[in-house]
């Protein structure tokens, strides 16, 4: 191997590879990255940026963690993978068992998926499977559940989605977007709505709503969510592949106050090592199966590498609400002086999650420029300016981040 001659694997990248959301040929420049560790991300011409995204809310424990890297080495050498379908291992047996432990109420099983998309048609079926007869989901506008077409449905009806797939996605049942303090409006339109009897279950993203809009609601409308679906005999399902591992600050999931019937978990899952998810479920849902199978099986579901990752990236996890705490602290601080930007219409942070919110799309490119400038990774989208560090984020990171983000909404 020689050195890498970067211009030709750009073109070639820019002719052969697809990028998320991105046309072909590729139109937008690319970072070539080579190296990541820690906080930091390195590119070809040696420039070092902190991954103020934690590459997409998934390196918690920042980049190549030596004990997530050590528990992946040993676990190379002895079994990577191996079909899941009438043998098991001790990876997902352990990690199944963890992550019951730590669920909130009485998710007591479990499936593994290979991404959160695949947990959410997971979650999706075992509902519908759950209450046969009914075939749709009661969830809230701004929601963002996958890229897959069962997911694609329940995300927001607003965004581009639903436009460009229109008559050949199912027909759901959306509620407002919940506000930021619970209003009686938004619950009776909740209950209101949840009188539909093709209704099997709600799904929402609890608290805090991602890629939809990065939008924080009041947590008490989850008990309004809860209340419907019991009136009704709907399942609640979580969609916590954003939120879950401590990200939103008060407890290890966001939505552990009001424990649903299924929960989805993803993203931050191993540490942002290896793709795993997983759709958790009660006994009470499991139950209403009926002995009957439930009907998905990925091919490489429960690969033993990335549960051994994740075993790790668990075990890392005591001490997160400190960091948080820190990291929330370090933001409202640093982001306060957006609020008196022309341009800015919101500012919000919760947890170890920062939103700059602008009156205008972000130009990508220019905002991605100014950033990169100041030694910090961001990735926005549509009109926001966001960022989730890794918890290991020192003082000083978290203060570059959000200068960067200030700089960037200027
Ligand atoms: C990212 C995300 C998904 C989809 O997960 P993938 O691993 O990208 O398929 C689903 N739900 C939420 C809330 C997410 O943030």
């Amino acid at each position: 191997m020689g050195v890498p001659d970067w211009p030709a694997l750009l073109d070639a990248d820019r002719r052969h590879v697809w990028h998320p959301y991105g046309p072909m040929p590729g139109a937008q420049p690319v970072l070539p990255v080579v190296a990541a560790e820690g906080t930091r991300l390195t590119l070809a011409d040696g420039r070092e940026l902190i991954d103020a995204m934690s590459s997409w809310w998934c390196a918690i424990h920042g980049h190549r963690h030596p004990a997530i890297v050590a528990a992946m080495h040993t676990q190379l050498d002895t079994l990577p993978h191996v079909m899941f379908g009438g043998l098991t291992h001790e990876p997902a047996i352990e990690l199944a068992t963890t992550l019951v432990g730590l669920a909130p109420g009485d998710l007591e099983h479990v499936f593994f998926a290979d991404s959160g998309s695949v947990s959410v048609e997971v979650a999706i079926k075992l509902c519908l499977q759950a209450r046969p007869g009914r075939t749709k989901l009661l969830t809230i506008r701004g929601g963002y559940h996958g890229d897959t077409f069962g997911a694609m449905a329940v995300c927001d009806p607003d965004g581009g989605m639903h436009r460009m797939w229109s008559g050949l996605l199912p027909e759901h049942v959306f509620a407002p977007r919940p506000p930021r303090t619970l209003t009686d409006e938004w619950a009776a339109a909740v209950h209101a709505l949840a009188e539909d009897p093709g209704l099997a279950a709600i799904i929402v993203e609890p608290v805090v709503q991602g890629a939809g809009g990065m939008w924080f609601y009041d947590p008490a409308a989850l008990q309004v969510l809860r209340d419907a679906a019991d009136a009704h005999d709907l399942l609640l399902v979580y969609d916590e592949i954003a939120t879950g591992f401590g990200r939103t600050g008060d407890t290890l999931f966001a939505g552990e106050h009001v424990p649903p019937d299924v929960m989805c978990v993803g993203k931050a899952l191993t540490g942002g090592t290896m793709t795993l998810a997983a759709t958790l479920c009660t006994p009470r849902v499991a139950a209403a199966l009926d002995g009957g199978p439930l009907m998905h099986g990925p091919t490489f579901m429960a690969n033993p590498l990335a549960c051994a990752a994740a075993r790790a990236s668990l075990a890392l996890l005591d001490g997160w609400q400190g960091r948080v705490t820190a990291i929330e602290a370090g933001l409202t601080a640093g982001l306060a002086p957006a609020r008196r930007l022309p341009g800015v219409a919101d500012v919000r942070v919760r947890g170890a999650i920062g939103v700059v919110q602008l009156d205008r799309p972000v130009d990508v490119p220019a905002a991605t420029a100014v950033a990169v400038d100041r030694g910090v990774w961001l990735r926005p989208f549509r009109d926001l300016l966001y960022v989730m560090p890794p918890y290991v984020c020192s003082e000083e990171e978290v203060a570059a981040i959000a200068g960067a983000v200030v700089a960037t909404a200027a």
